[in-house]
């Protein structure tokens, strides 16, 4: 009987810990969407700006030292010229805890397509036509909303903003130049706008994208160039499965948000696929270069393809001029997202946010890169995508599509959801 009343006793107190934080947990959401609607109007005034301001890689000087001020009023430690235009911000808790990073992207594209938006680029064949002015104000919100939790947060939590993703180069830079001197992350943590309806958000562990890689086979001058050219195309087309491309790559990528076959369907036709993108031989100073570009989902397979191809080129007739076979450097990756905490991501955004809001992905989207996978490689994390389309006032937000817009009310969305995330994980145990 007493051990009965003991373990009765023990089970209240566990249950009532667990009430307790979830309790604290619920709080501390209702608190951080009103502090965001409180800030909404400012924060899309901010993004106006920055759309109407656009800088490519390496040249995002204006926007960081928006950031930089914003971060300072803030109250937050701020350090600047972090790998080119690179800017953190270190929120620090009232007590101690664990230490999370969020990182976003700052820089825009070079592109002759016309703004689509009232307030558009004021920067000439510029645009913000990937979102990063998006992801630069949700990251500014969710450093304000968090900055006014200081009393709740236990821990840590670093703001990474990082220039020159478009041309992959930023994550290294920042890294190379001490990234991970200045900051401690146990976790890392950032997202990107994608074609799904505003504020719904997907995920799924581990790859999220396809690898893009290009091959370069070198040969010695062939005689017969065009029949060199024809067995290198019949040798890759034997490594397409799956899915078929015909025609452009737009044939393909405005099937990824089809609710049928699409990245959020369990039955969609993107996983397990090798897409051939391209290929082409030419000579140059007495060698003769096969170039050929391809989308491969499968990591192991990636690492096989140069093997494979060289074997058959060896089986050949073309063995006497083969020469040699490698792949490009790398100006694309797939962000690889931590199993576990991709689980635990999930569920305290679903207990906090609309479940119907929270989809999983399936498969792995193609046409897609990110050199989020950089900050992967030194902390577990966890790449979102957000949502920012809205069909009833038109707007469709595939990143460096010519119509890309943004709805804006996927800026609330974002700062409530992931700064509630953030604050979770920093003050887990
Ligand atoms: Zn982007």
């Amino acid at each position: 009987m007493k051990l009965k009343l003991i373990l009765l006793l023990f089970l209240l107190i566990i249950t009532g810990i667990r009430c307790t934080k979830s309790d604290e947990s619920i709080n501390n959401y209702h608190k951080i969407i009103a502090q965001t609607d409180a800030i909404y109007d400012d924060l899309v005034k901010v993004r106006r700006d920055l759309h109407i301001h656009p800088e490519i890689a390496k040249q995002e000087k204006r926007t960081s030292k928006i950031v930089a001020d914003y971060l300072r009023n803030l109250g937050l430690e701020v350090q600047t010229n972090i790998g080119g235009n690179g800017v953190v911000g270190i929120l620090k808790g009232g007590k101690k805890g664990r230490n999370i990073a969020w990182r976003a992207d700052m820089d825009a594209i070079k592109t002759d397509e016309p703004d689509v938006v009232s307030f558009s680029s004021k920067n000439e064949g510029v645009r913000h036509i990937c979102g990063h002015d998006v992801h630069t104000t949700i990251a500014l919100g969710i450093a304000n909303v968090l900055s006014q939790q200081k009393e709740n947060l236990k821990g840590t939590v670093y703001f990474i903003f990082q220039p020159a993703e478009e041309t992959f180069t930023g994550a290294k830079d920042m890294i190379n130049d001490g990234l991970f001197d200045i900051i401690h992350p146990d976790e890392v943590y950032g997202l990107h706008i994608g074609p799904e309806a505003s504020g719904v958000i997907n995920v799924k562990a581990n790859e999220l994208f396809a690898y893009q890689k290009t091959l370069k086979v070198k040969f010695e001058p062939n005689a017969n160039e065009k029949e060199l050219e024809n067995f290198m195309h019949t040798v890759l087309k034997g490594f397409v499965r799956n899915i078929e491309q015909k025609g452009s790559p737009w044939n393909i990528i405005h099937k990824i948000s089809d609710s049928k076959i699409g990245v959020t369907n369990k039955e969609t036709i993107f996983k397990d696929y090798f897409i051939l993108q391209g290929a082409r031989l030419h000579t140059d100073k007495g060698v003769t270069f096969y170039n050929a570009s391809f989308l491969e989902t499968n990591l192991k397979r990636v690492n096989n393809v140069p093997l494979e191809i060289k074997k058959q080129i060896l089986d050949s007739k073309f063995k006497d001029s083969f020469i040699s076979i490698e792949y490009a450097k790398d100006y694309s990756g797939t962000p690889l997202n931590d199993p576990e905490l991709t689980k635990i991501a999930s569920q305290t955004i679903s207990v906090f946010y609309n479940k119907e809001m929270f989809t999983p992905l399936y498969g792995q989207v193609p046409y897609f890169g990110e050199d989020f996978i950089y900050y992967q490689q030194k902390v577990p994390g966890v790449f979102f995508f957000l949502g920012g389309s809205n069909v009833k006032k038109g707007i469709t937000s595939m990143p460096h599509t010519p119509n890309f817009a943004v709805d804006e009310t996927t800026i609330k969305y974002g700062v409530q959801s992931f700064a509630s995330l953030l604050l979770e994980r920093a003050n887990s145990k």
